[in-house]
């Protein structure tokens, strides 16, 4: 399973797919992606099966966008089938999220959710991760940095995950524990990892971003990274190491 993602000038489908196949070794069952569109939709696409199902599945689609997230999935909670497979939209299909790992206590959370009135569409453990984000976004109108921050306070589990938002559109949210992610850091441009093999043909200068950390990636900004206490965090920018 692993998880890619793009900010910069680039075109963002042909390099998530790429980096979805180069992470393929690591096994999955179903692929999809999210991309902020130059018409400024937050497009959705995800199939079971191989990554090459999924290009065939959006010949007809919108692909364009310089803004992208990309995932596939290794099932541990609900079949895998289209539904299930990622990115997961929150109930106002404002929010796209990916995710790699196990949320352990979803269902406490999910009830806590259904209880607040939110429908959940799919069978996995991930989708009360971006509903409960959205809950707590739209109820204490927080931006989606903040809002995924108190939102992993309430979580237990593994997870790698990234995060689209339709409201902010010219920015990456992402955060790891457990389950690993490496930031990539070009000219202008940033890319999102499982591990470096979709990202050592772009750049060699990466971030290794350490448990409870909460990663927002901007084009023209510093990388901006705090933990779940919203104390600042800064990393050295390392040399790529492939193992
Ligand atoms: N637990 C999640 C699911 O079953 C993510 C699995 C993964 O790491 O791909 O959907």
């Amino acid at each position: 399973c692993g998880i890619v993602g793009y900010i910069g000038s680039k075109d963002a489908y042909p390099l998530l797919i790429n980096g979805l196949k180069r992470l393929e070794y690591r096994g999955y069952d179903s692929a999809g992606i999210a991309l902020h569109s130059e018409s400024h939709e937050l497009n959705v696409y995800k199939s079971k099966g191989k990554v090459s199902a999924l290009e065939d599945s959006v010949a007809d689609k919108d692909i364009s966008g310089h803004i992208g997230i990309a995932h596939t999935r290794w099932a541990t909670h609900g079949e895998p089938s289209n539904l299930n497979a990622h990115p997961h939209y929150s109930q106002t299909e404002h929010l796209a999220l990916v995710h790699n790992g196990i949320i352990e206590n979803y269902r406490e959370l999910k009830d806590g959710l259904l209880q607040k009135g939110y429908t959940l569409r799919s069978d996995t453990d991930t989708e009360v991760l971006v509903q409960l984000i959205d809950y707590i976004q739209t109820t204490y109108k927080l931006r989606t940095f903040e809002a995924t921050q108190v939102a992993l306070k309430q979580v237990i589990g593994a997870y790698a995950i990234a995060i689209l938002s339709k409201d902010e559109p010219d920015r990456i949210i992402a955060a790891r524990k457990s389950s690993p992610m490496v930031i990539g850091v070009g000219d202008n441009e940033f890319y999102i990892a499982s591990d470096a093999s979709p990202i050592v043909e772009y750049t060699d200068k990466v971030i290794y971003p350490d448990d409870n950390e909460v990663i927002e990636l901007v084009v023209g900004q510093d990388i901006r990274i705090e933990n779940l206490n919203k104390e600042e965090i800064k990393h050295e920018l390392q040399k790529i190491t492939l193992d």
